[in-house]
């Protein structure tokens, strides 16, 4: 066993934490309180010149080749400084990318891979409707051949990066009696077709940087080229997708979880109570260590998990567990934080804030922590045993 990162992966760590002090922590509170998604743009750009956007995947398509665990490097350190920010990069890389590396042919991953690794352009995943989120087999979007083309009807709901992206990997039914058995296929989609528009929802708890959108498809012709992978393999894509996505979902909580210990520390150091710093009662101590054991815990099962998908294995029941157990956690950490900063942590002018709102949707997208568990409580009772 060796639980040690690579010289390579810490080398990456120190670039894209200097990268996060210098360009994304001083706008985050400005990119919340505007919902500004521009700045985030600005900030992929920059990213992309060092090569971020590109971290997982091989060099033959555009990559770092640094695989699962250098992706989940760069989204917790993202995350210490904007979860709107790693949210992007984390439907650009784990959710678009992803789907594209997993499903798609030696040419489509040259044609489509090689531009979002490079960030010339940005790319979105939409599965979820209006009528099937959790149940995401039941989605309605219509998908019919004609002639060289499939055309696509039907309507996508909350996809990030939606109306910024340029390539939007879309899941649709291509054969209402199959569904999920084979009736539902994987397209890529240039957002300039005729027939795709989207609209910006703005009004959102959190993330409210991250552009989450509205996909309308009328009548829209996608060639047959654009198939991803095979007719009828769609719904496969979309889960392995999402398997190792969670993982990576899980490995920006630390991020936000050790900035929030930080802060903690930080404000519990300084701030004054009965003639002492408040770091000397117990009772904030306590809430501190609660802190930091979770951490630890969740890079734990994070990096272990990052390793195997990086030899090869699936994880599908791993992945659930990592988001199951590290977003209900990074909701716990930073429910303390708030209570340890007081009246502050409830203040729009403090990070804290920002992270307790935006915290909370890691509990509900890419499957809701009742969407985990009943992943990983089919895998256990399919085999029988842990
Ligand atoms: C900010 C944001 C960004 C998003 N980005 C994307 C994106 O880029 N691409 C994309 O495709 N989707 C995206 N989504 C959608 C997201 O994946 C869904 O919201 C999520 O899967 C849950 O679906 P739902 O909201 O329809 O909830 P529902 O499925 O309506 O669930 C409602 C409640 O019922 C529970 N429930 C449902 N079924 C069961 C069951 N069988 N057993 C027990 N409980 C159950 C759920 O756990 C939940 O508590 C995004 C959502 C948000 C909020």
């Amino acid at each position: 066993m060796d639980f040690n990162f690579t010289e390579e992966q810490t080398m990456l760590r120190d670039m894209v934490r200097k990268f996060v002090d210098k360009e994304v922590k001083p706008v985050a509170q400005q990119i919340d309180k505007e919902h500004n998604v521009d700045l985030i743009k600005g900030i992929l750009k920059k990213g992309a010149e060092l090569g971020l956007l590109g971290i997982p995947f091989p060099e033959a398509y555009g990559g770092a080749n640094m695989g699962e665990t250098g992706y989940c490097v760069l989204l917790e350190e993202l995350s210490r400084g904007c979860a709107s920010t790693s949210v992007t990069v984390g439907a650009h890389i784990g959710l678009a990318g992803t789907s594209i590396l997993l499903g798609g042919s030696e040419e489509q991953k040259k044609k489509f891979l090689t531009p979002l690794a490079q960030g010339e352009k940005l790319g979105a995943y939409a599965l979820t409707e209006p009528g099937a989120g959790s149940d995401a087999a039941n989605i309605q979007l219509s998908a019919v051949e004609d002639g060289d083309d499939y055309i696509l009807n039907g309507t996508k709901l909350w996809i990030t990066n939606g109306d910024i992206a340029d390539i939007v990997v879309v899941y649709g039914v291509t054969n209402p009696e199959l569904r999920a058995k084979g009736g539902i296929t994987a397209f890529i989609v240039e957002t300039d077709t005729p027939g795709f528009s989207a609209n910006r929802i703005e009004d959102k708890m959190g993330l409210r940087g991250s552009a989450t959108s509205e996909l309308v498809f009328q009548d829209m012709r996608v060639p047959k080229a654009n198939v991803l992978g095979q007719v009828g393999m769609g719904f496969v894509i979309a889960m392995q997708t999402l398997d190792e996505s969670r993982l990576s979902l899980a490995a920006a909580t630390i991020g936000a979880a050790k900035e929030l210990i930080a802060m903690s520390v930080s404000f519990a150091t300084k701030r004054i109570a009965f003639n002492r710093p408040i770091a000397q009662f117990q009772a904030i101590q306590f809430m501190i260590a609660e802190m930091t054991a979770e951490v630890y815990q969740m890079e734990s099962i994070v990096y272990r998990t990052a390793w195997m998908y990086d030899q090869g294995t699936k994880i599908p029941r791993e992945g659930a567990i990592c988001k199951l157990f590290c977003s209900e956690a990074l909701d716990r950490i930073v429910d303390k934080a708030v209570q340890i900063h007081g009246g502050n942590g409830f203040m729009g002018e403090h990070p804290v804030e920002r992270f307790y709102r935006d915290s909370r949707v890691n509990r509900i997208f890419e499957g809701t922590s009742e969407v985990q568990k009943m992943v990983i409580a089919e895998d256990v009772l399919k085999k029988g045993t842990y």
